[in-house]
């Protein structure tokens, strides 16, 4: 018997023909079209993978070396909504909204400094001023690094910052007397989570004139101690330097803006590609160089502090934020229980997950289909789909009753391809990225008595590494860690 020709007999006069028409015809996985943002942060030209992606999925026509490619959007969010191939709106074609929103991301100097409000918050302020918030959902979002990746995440630990503002008077000048008196006084959590708003909000309400010549102030010391009396390296531990120079850069890319001293209050990360951090919601953030692709409910709102000439509300973000102090889990995946081939990152939060898939050169990987809207985009390396060549920047809606999708990778190809896909979030009760109470910042409780953060480390899982399962390599596992934990601490 054969179903298919049953259906194409138009003739049948059963009355479930048309039903069981629906029901048989699986759909396939369909090419999309993102939207590109060319925000001024944006990397310029083709060195922006965002352009090279864009150019590859018809997003572009033609790359502009002058212009900055910031963000591409895949998802159903009104302000960038995707279409198929076929022109029709992603959104209609699965027939409502995307509860996430997935993107990829070429930083080339710093993001704004921002937080994105919970639920509660979002919908306050969408009712209150709804020119400047003109979305009700909450932003909680992930970032999965494909370069090397720059960010500030999260408060420092309030040691930490005591000892930022004994160390550069010029941050001390920028903050009240007693919000100063608070965090050298503060002991246990509630009383420093108090310490650390009036820090914040002192800082942030600072009279312009005395924080841009303070600023001014500091950067002329901090110069002057990088060439004429250079400190000695092991005068000066590895996350204080760093964080020196993470001052000086933010200046540089935006003059007389006292959002540059952030790196005194808020953690300063650099990640590895594989690895990726997940930002809760009412966390302050600032994104300052590299590629990543990043996944969040679909939401586009942003209450924003310094770095940025947009508009700026800070008594928002005062108020709003929960004054957590540690930076966030670096997550490196786990691999999926269903493929070995798989990397899942799952936040704790039902909204979203994103799953990288890699086939090595000569190998092929059958993906079931998880039953629900799937977004996916190949990251890097080609090959084949269900017999459809795959390249990198390609980009597919992958329907919740499609069939299962084989992937191949010839044996003559140099490198793996990488695929990510992003879907709801069906690992809510096993989440990869969960932040407990003590992060391991540089003044971590494991940091003291370890001597290096206690962050779960991965196996750098380079662009164009392999997928051998971590408990078949452990050793490999321990030499990176080692390395990473001696040259990169994290939380700088
Ligand atoms: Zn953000």
């Amino acid at each position: 018997m054969n179903d298919d020709e049953n259906h194409n007999d138009k003739s049948l006069d059963n009355g479930t023909t048309h039903d069981n028409n629906n029901v048989n015809t699986r759909k396939s996985v369909v090419g999309l079209v993102p939207v590109v943002q060319d925000y001024a942060w944006g990397i310029r030209g083709m060195d922006s993978r965002v352009a090279r992606y864009a150019l590859e999925n018809k997003a572009l026509a033609e790359v502009d070396p002058d212009t900055p490619y910031a963000e591409l959007w895949i998802g159903t969010h009104p302000k960038g909504p995707s279409r198929l191939k076929t022109g029709e709106l992603l959104q209609d074609a699965i027939g409502e909204e995307l509860p996430f929103l997935f993107k990829v991301l070429s930083a080339g100097k710093a993001l704004s400094i921002q937080a994105h409000p919970d639920k509660e918050n979002a919908e306050r302020l969408n009712d209150e001023n709804p020119s400047k918030y003109g979305d009700a959902n909450h932003k909680p979002e992930m970032a999965i690094a494909l370069t090397p990746f720059e960010a500030m995440c999260g408060f420092r630990r309030l040691e930490e910052i005591s000892f930022l503002i004994k160390k550069h008077p010029e941050f001390a000048a920028c903050i009240s007397q007693d919000a100063k008196l608070a965090v050298f006084l503060a002991s246990e959590a509630l009383s420093q989570k108090d310490a650390l708003r009036m820090l914040f909000s002192s800082f942030m309400n600072c009279d312009p004139e005395i924080s841009s010549k303070q600023l001014k102030l500091l950067l002329f010391r901090l110069q002057a101690e990088q060439s004429r009396f250079h400190i000695h390296p092991h005068d000066e531990p590895a996350w204080e330097r760093k964080c020196s120079r993470a001052i000086m850069r933010l200046a540089q890319q935006f003059p007389d803006d006292p959002g540059a001293m952030a790196p005194l209050f808020l953690n300063y990360l650099l990640i590895a590609p594989g690895e990726s951090f997940f930002m809760a919601a009412n966390e302050p953030h600032a994104y300052v160089a590299g590629e990543i692709i990043e996944c969040m409910a679909c939401s586009d709102n942003v209450v924003r502090a310094g770095l940025t000439p947009k508009f700026k509300d800070v008594d928002n973000l005062v108020n709003m934020l929960t004054y957590s102090m540690g930076g966030p889990t670096i997550d490196g995946g786990a691999y999926s229980a269903d493929n070995p081939d798989v990397i899942r990152y799952s936040p704790p939060c039902p909204e979203f997950e994103v799953m990288i898939l890699t086939v090595d050169p000569g190998k092929e990987s059958l993906y079931k289909n998880p039953g629900v809207p799937v977004i996916m985009i190949v990251l890097e390396g080609s090959g084949y789909m269900d017999g459809k060549l795959c390249r990198p920047g390609r980009s597919y809606y992958w329907p919740a009753n499609a069939d299962d999708l084989l992937f191949t990778v010839a044996a003559a190809r140099r490198g793996a391809m990488k695929v990510a896909l992003a879907h709801k979030n069906l690992h809510l009760d096993r989440p990869t990225a969960v932040n407990p109470l003590d992060f391991g910042g540089a003044s971590s409780r494991n940091v003291l008595s370890g001597g290096y953060p206690a962050s779960p480390r991965m196996p750098y899982m380079g662009m164009g590494g392999g997928t051998t399962p971590v408990s078949q390599d452990r050793s490999l596992m321990d030499v990176e860690s080692t390395i990473n934990t001696i040259n990169d601490i994290p939380f700088m």
